[in-house]
């Protein structure tokens, strides 16, 4: 193992580790802290998703500091802490104490913070992080309901995090490129600075970034921070890149989707597949909630379709259908509702000799994998941006594509299967 990774949540680890496989890493990425790290030692990389985003900072420390220990124990050379791109925190943390507490058990020097992701229109400049053209502050992140930031300077917002003293490497040092950087990293040094913000407002910025902190044991930031890493690895020999386009080896077996998502990409999915003619069944949620329908009817439905091709059951709704059904049963009823439905149709589907699946969903993806009883991931080709074929390595050969509702073209559910050998 090369590269050791604790990222605050789900979807920003997957993001993460798509970011590496992408770099020709092989990477898994493990849902929380893993008891048996020697399980994942032929990967290059590991990213352990913990949910350390807004819990109790004492609690966030904890759970990064075991994983840093399981990492390093694994062989990392160096650690990265993924946060979100637009910073998500508040004064108490937990972004500022958990870099703290890590910086102060890896003993490194310096650390940078870097959420930078100027593919998604996050940057940084002078010190200050843009959304789009707009100030953080100004977006819509000022009014999230756990972390609102309403404050742009990211020195500023992160020495209010941690005690180590915080500095900036700003856009001039950046844009000369790696040595320039490293210049300035050493002038931050000798300020008695810890944390240094750094400029970053394209990619090159990021791949500069990257070769400057070779030899940094900490790194901290958005998924951005990594695009410069594995030319680092490559280049000291440590890495053979792998061919992150190569279809994923899938075990035989039948294909299966289900969609629990209501976003308008997704509902744009499903009826392209129902007009190409995939057998599609759609879950009616209040006929679930009155027991007039179940998990073993829609088991039935997929197991009685002929011939190899996917199968898609679908709860996917339009808002005003998704608000009827809201008004009648609470909204985290219906949700929870449905979710458990779906994930108790893919158990049951599993055991039948469905092998491949992609859950359309966020929310609908936790619960289906929970169910599955998935642990870990092997990151595979990307179908659609943000949306690769992961691999269980809890279940021999059982392939997944979880897609966050929003995600995808429109023919995803048609394509996706030519990236599974
Ligand atoms: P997305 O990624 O699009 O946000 P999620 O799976 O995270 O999708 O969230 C969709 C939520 O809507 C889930 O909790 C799901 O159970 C719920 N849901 C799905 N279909 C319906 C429906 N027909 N009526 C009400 N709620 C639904």
């Amino acid at each position: 193992m090369l590269l050791g990774c604790i990222a605050d949540d789900l979807t920003g680890a997957t993001d993460l580790a798509l970011t590496l496989t992408r770099g020709g890493m092989r990477t898994v990425q493990v849902m929380g802290v893993p008891d048996d790290p020697a399980r994942y030692a032929e990967f290059d990389a590991v990213v352990i998703a913990l949910k350390s985003r807004t819990n109790p900072v004492d609690e966030a420390i904890e759970w990064s500091l075991k994983s840093c220990d399981v990492l390093i124990g694994a062989g990392a050379r160096q650690i990265i802490f993924k946060y979100c791109s637009t910073f998500d925190s508040t004064d108490k943390g937990n972004i500022g104490p958990v870099a703290e507490a890590l910086m102060k058990k890896l003993g490194g020097d310096l650390a940078v913070v870097c959420p930078a992701f100027p593919t998604n229109k996050r940057t940084i400049f002078q010190g200050h992080l843009f959304v789009g053209d707009m100030l953080l502050s100004d977006s819509p992140m000022k009014d999230h309901p756990l972390t609102p930031m309403r404050d742009s300077n990211l020195v500023n917002v992160m020495q209010r995090q941690t005690s180590l003293k915080t500095g900036l490497v700003s856009y001039d040092s950046v844009d000369q490129g790696p040595d320039a950087i490293k210049a300035a990293f050493e002038g931050a040094k000798s300020r008695g600075e810890s944390f240094v913000v750094i400029d970053a407002i394209s990619d090159r910025h990021l791949m500069s970034i990257g070769e400057a902190i070779a030899d940094h044991k900490l790194i901290t930031g958005g998924s951005g921070i990594a695009l410069g890493l594995p030319e680092n690895y490559a280049r000291q020999g440590l890495l053979n890149k792998s061919d992150a386009t190569k279809p994923m080896q899938a075990k035989a077996g039948r294909s299966l989707i289900l969609s629990g998502s209501c976003s308008e990409a997704t509902r744009g999915q499903v009826a392209k597949a129902v007009l190409a003619g995939m057998p599609a069944l759609r879950v009616d949620a209040l006929d679930l909630a009155a027991g007039k329908t179940s998990p073993k009817e829609l088991v039935t439905f997929a197991t009685e379709q002929e011939g190899d091709g996917p199968v898609l059951i679908y709860s996917s709704d339009t808002p005003d259908v998704v608000a009827t059904v809201q008004e009648q049963l609470g909204r985290e009823a219906a949700g929870s509702i449905v979710e458990n439905a779906l994930s108790e149709t893919a158990q049951t589907l599993v055991k039948k000799g469905f092998t491949r699946i992609i859950v359309a969903g966020g929310e609908t993806s936790g619960a289906v994998v929970n169910g599955l009883g998935v642990n870990a991931i092997e990151i595979g080709p990307e179908i659609d941006p943000g949306v690769p074929w992961t691999r269980s390595l809890d279940d021999d050969g059982l392939v997944l594509a979880l897609k966050s509702g929003n995600f995808g073209a429109e023919d995803f559910f048609m394509k996706a299967w030519d990236k599974l050998a």
